[in-house]
């Protein structure tokens, strides 16, 4: 079975499972409404979108220059930049760390870039114990899942599910509450942060001109990750540059309000470097692998380079029907909803991830929702246009939609076939691209022309 095929097949198991639905439902009402509140801290939002907007659209656009800005100041600050074109050299980049200071164990904070690359499964085939810290993350490392949703990596499970998967796991009290698993969890990551040989995080922004990385969350375990280790590793897309620390006041806010729809997230830290003369804590040696894979081609598109503006704040992936309906882990990526469905092709390989542009609705809600004004519809109208040239798509497909252009093209071609032929026509080849349970319409025996020249209209 192909990734096309397992899409459908997926989509379709999830879109029947009540229980997804329920649980999806719960959780995005929840966001909704904390987003309502978290915007009414902003006086006029629309300005703000706009100044971030414009903020990344600059930085992408000169990428090249913030690029070189930040390896110099982050080099500066004492840091070290590994770039790494694809995922092999990242991996075997940070492997070399490990093997080169004797690294054996690793505390993670949540970062989509390390899902990229798989690093998780990487370190542990390389005998590494990985522990993640993020409790969303912990959940999903547990249940040996991947995350569901950038923001909210086990938003499709119950406070039950979790309750049992800890009780499965470590005879944990049966119908404990929330409150009382993360404690539990708490004390368990505790000890780990003292004693682990390497701390590993993502990057939400890369500031060019103080050469830090900058790092958001609610539970402050990116914090110690980073801190408490003698060696940090940081892994980020080389889109996450922002020219300026100036910048933050304005995006830290909008990120947060879209992502979780709080004021501003609890911990925001920037990391410029190892730890100083003088300094009681933080790490020895800091790394910042810089990865490409598939981001210079994105780059390189007349119009799709406008995803490499996104904050990941995940807003998009709530309000898209396709994401609901078929969840986050159907997409087969560690960036699901719209934005993966336009990014993913590039980032795992268009001949294996283009069906995920067609997997759109197109009905703009993610372009509106939005913090940094994406237009994500047009941007996967794009992809598909592209993929269709490149002849990425099935071929009966192609053909089908040639034959239907041909026939819509001139009135004379389409009054031809009769509604019976029509019928059969859409039954047969429509049929099986647009799925076997979507309904067809029922063409009349005769087209609305001819019945008006046989008169039988009257307007
Ligand atoms: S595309 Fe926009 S809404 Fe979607 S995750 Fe990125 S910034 Fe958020």
């Amino acid at each position: 079975m192909n990734k096309k095929q397992q899409f459908i097949k997926d989509s379709e198991q999830k879109a029947f499972d009540t229980k997804h639905r329920t649980i999806i439902d719960f959780n995005i009402g929840k966001y909704r409404s904390a987003v309502v509140k978290g915007k009414q801290q902003f006086i006029n939002l629309d300005l703000v979108r706009q100044n971030v907007s414009n903020i990344k659209q600059h930085t992408v656009e000169n990428l090249d220059k913030y690029l070189k800005e930040f390896e110099s100041n982050f080099t500066k600050n004492g840091g070290k930049i590994i770039w790494a074109d694809t995922v092999e050299q990242a991996l075997s980049e940070i492997i070399r760390i490990f093997n080169v200071n004797e690294a054996k164990t690793v505390v993670k904070s949540k970062s989509m870039a390390t899902e990229e690359i798989n690093l998780n499964e990487f370190l542990e085939k390389n005998n590494i114990e990985v522990l993640e810290t993020d409790l969303g993350e912990y959940i999903v490392q547990l249940a040996n899942e991947k995350p569901y949703h950038l923001i909210s990596p086990a938003m499709h499970k119950s406070k039950q599910d979790v309750a049992d998967l800890f009780y499965e796991k470590f005879s944990f009290k049966q119908n404990a509450e929330p409150e009382e698993l993360t404690e539990f969890v708490r004390q368990k990551l505790r000890k780990k942060f003292v004693s682990a040989d390497v701390g590993i995080s993502g990057a939400n922004f890369l500031i060019a001109d103080i050469g830090g990385i900058a790092l958001t969350e609610n539970e402050g375990n990116a914090l110690l990750s980073t801190s408490f280790p003698k060696i940090h590793i940081a892994i980020a897309g080389i889109e996450k540059l922002i020219p300026s620390i100036n910048d933050m006041n304005q995006i830290w806010p909008l990120l947060s309000t879209h992502g979780t729809g709080q004021k501003v997230t609890v911990y925001n830290s920037i990391i410029t470097g190892p730890r100083k003369i003088g300094e009681l804590d933080g790490p020895e040696r800091v790394y910042l692998v810089l990865l490409n894979n598939g981001r210079t081609d994105i780059l390189a598109t007349e119009h799709q380079y406008q995803a490499l503006k996104c904050i990941k704040c995940g807003a998009c992936l709530y309000e898209c029907p396709v994401f609901r309906t078929v969840g986050g882990h159907t997409y087969d990526s560690m960036y699901g909803g719209p934005i993966g469905s336009v990014i993913t092709p590039f980032i795992k390989g268009k001949k294996d991830y283009s069906h995920l542009s067609f997997a759109s609705t197109l009905c703009g809600k993610c372009a509106e929702i939005c913090p940094v004004k994406i237009p994500i519809n047009n941007l996967l109208l794009h992809n598909r246009a592209d993929f269709v040239n490149e002849n990425l798509v099935a071929r009966k497909e192609k053909i089908s939609f040639e034959f239907w252009t041909f026939a819509m093209s001139k009135r004379i071609r389409f009054d031809f076939a009769n509604g019976f032929f029509k019928n059969i026509f859409i039954n047969i080849f429509a049929k099986n691209i647009f799925g076997k349970k979507r309904q067809m319409p029922r063409f009349y025996r005769l087209s609305f022309s001819s019945l008006i020249k046989k008169k039988k209209i009257f307007y």
